[in-house]
């Protein structure tokens, strides 16, 4: 099962990315969570990719597509995956339906997860993520169980930069501009799902799971 998830940046796709991951045993792969623990680790692509994150701008299609395609030709991605934050511009789409033909495959199914702009901005203030394992809350629709910590590996809890008001209004009109046409690219491939992803976040998953089947 190789599914993609669409959506703004806050839309929830993360959240149901990891459910999809562990209800149907494949790997949850974040392009935003592989450049976070590169810029903690100090390595030379997170370098670079930081000085685009902070910005709310997009990393260049070059640093993320071949990042992608070595990751899904792991041992553990050959049953199937959930991508989560890729692709976000049309020619890193181009790029996975070309390495993907390359062996036979496609996508099967992209969720778009349609969360308006107004909602956004409350969601993002509100998340908080745990960068030693990726997981994240919402301070008022998916809190912690102990304030400010992770509940899967304890460690404390901060506010993204990326995340600052400032920061996601640029975010948000680089997702109109450069990954909303994906919605029509994935329609044309017959592979997009919407679901609204306005509802509680368990209600938002059994609709996924409608889709995917149980
Ligand atoms: P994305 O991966 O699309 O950027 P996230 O999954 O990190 O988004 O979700 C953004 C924030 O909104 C997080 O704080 C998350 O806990 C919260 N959230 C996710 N889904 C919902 C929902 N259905 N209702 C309310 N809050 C949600
Ligand atoms: P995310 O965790 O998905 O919200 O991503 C955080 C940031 O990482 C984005 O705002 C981009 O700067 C960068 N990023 C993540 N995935 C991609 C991608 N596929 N292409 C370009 N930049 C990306």
């Amino acid at each position: 099962m190789k599914i993609i998830m669409l959506g703004a940046p806050g839309a929830g796709k993360g959240t149901q990315a990891k459910r999809i991951a562990e209800k149907y045993g494949v790997p949850h792969i974040s392009t935003g969570d592989i450049f976070r623990a590169n810029i903690k680790e100090g390595t030379e692509l997170g370098k670079k990719a930081k000085s685009y994150m902070d910005q709310g701008l997009l990393v260049p299609d070059e640093l993320t597509c071949d990042l992608v395609v070595d990751r899904i030709s792991q041992p553990d991605a050959q049953k199937g995956y959930v991508l989560d934050g890729f692709p976000r511009t049309i020619p890193q789409a181009e790029a996975l339906t070309a390495a993907l033909e390359k062996r036979g495959e496609k996508i099967d199914y992209a969720i778009d997860v349609e969360v308006p702009d107004s909602n956004i901005i409350d969601r993002m203030s509100g998340r908080r993520a745990c960068l030693s394992c990726g997981a994240t809350y919402h301070l008022k629709y998916n809190p912690p169980k102990a304030e400010g910590q992770c509940d899967n590996c304890g460690a404390s809890l901060v506010l993204r930069d990326d995340d600052k008001p400032e920061t996601v209004r640029k975010r948000l009109d680089v997702y109109h501009s450069q990954t909303q046409p994906l919605i029509d690219y994935y329609k044309a491939a017959g592979a997009l799902r919407g679901v609204d992803g306005t509802r509680d976040i368990d209600v938002v998953f059994q609709d996924i799971v409608g889709i995917l089947g149980e």
